[in-house]
C-alpha cells in the first residue's frame, strides 16, 4: 500500500505502512502544528538570496514541485542551506490560530551537513499572483518525469516582507516523516487569483497532513 492522503494509505496510518515509517506514527516533534501561543522571542531569522528559477516543474503524484538549479539559498545563523525545491499543498498543513489557508508553498533546503530547513509560506485568494504565473500555466495535470520551460519564477517575490512568523523544530510531512527540520512559517499570507488555486485544487483535492501534537516543544513567535 503506497503511503497518501485517503483510505489505506492515509495519513493516520503511515506509521504502518513500512518499518521505517514508524516515526510519522511514534515521533513526538512532527509537522504540520496549530500556530498559536508561541513564546514571543528573537529566533535568528532567515535570510534569503533567492534567484529567479528556471521552471524545472514535476507532478510527482503527491504535488507539483519545482526543482531548484544550484545558486539560491537561506542562510539562519551561521548556518546556509540550499535551496533544494519547492511545492505546494492544498488545502494548508499549518494552521494559524486555528484558520486554514487555500494554498501552502514549501521551500525545501539543505544544508551541506545535510540538515533540512523548510520555509512556509500560506496563500490565500485575491489578486493573481505574477511571480508564480509560469508555475500555475505550467503545472502537468499528470505525474511524469520533469519538464523544463523556458520561463522563470520570480521566488524572492512569494517571500512575505512583513507580518513575522514562527520558529520550531519539526518533520517532513510526508513518510519517512523524519524529525530534526528546522521549520519557519510566515504569518502573512500572500496571494494568488481563485482561478490559479482552482488549477492546483482540481490536481490535488487534498495533499495536507492533519495536524499533529505540538507536545513539549518550543514554539518562537518572531516580534
Ligand atoms: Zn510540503
Amino acid at each position: 500500500m503506497a503511503e497518501g492522503y485517503e483510505g489505506a494509505g492515509s495519513p493516520e496510518k503511515w506509521g504502518e505502512l513500512q518499518a521505517d515509517f514508524k516515526v510519522c506514527q511514534l515521533g513526538l516533534e512532527q509537522t504540520p502544528i496549530d500556530l498559536r501561543d508561541g513564546i514571543k522571542g528573537d529566533a535568528a531569522s532567515a535570510e534569503y538570496h533567492y534567484l529567479p528559477l528556471q521552471l524545472r516543474i514535476i507532478n510527482n503524484g503527491h504535488t507539483v514541485q519545482v526543482n531548484a538549479d544550484p545558486g539560491s539559498a537561506c542562510v539562519i545563523g551561521a548556518t546556509r542551506y540550499e535551496l533544494m525545491q519547492l511545492h505546494l499543498h492544498h488545502p494548508s498543513e499549518h494552521l494559524l490560530a486555528g484558520k486554514g489557508f487555500d494554498l501552502e508553498c514549501h521551500f525545501v533546503h539543505r544544508s551541506n551537513s545535510g540538515a533540512l530547513a523548510v520555509s512556509g509560506v500560506f496563500i490565500r485568494p485575491g489578486a493573481e499572483n505574477v511571480a508564480m504565473k509560469a508555475f500555475f500555466d505550467s503545472m502537468p495535470a499528470k505525474p511524469g518525469p520533469e519538464l523544463r520551460a523556458a520561463s522563470t519564477i520570480d521566488i524572492a517575490a512569494m517571500l512575505p516582507k512583513t507580518g513575522g512568523y514562527f520558529r520550531y523544530m519539526g518533520s517532513l510531512t510526508t513518510p519517512p516523516c523524519s524529525e530534526g527540520l528546522t521549520w519557519t512559517v510566515y504569518k502573512e499570507p500572500m496571494e494568488a487569483s481563485a482561478a490559479q488555486i482552482q488549477k492546483f485544487a482540481a490536481l490535488f483535492s487534498n495533499n495536507a497532513r492533519p495536524v499533529q501534537q505540538r507536545n513539549r516543544r518550543l514554539l518562537i513567535e518572531s516580534h
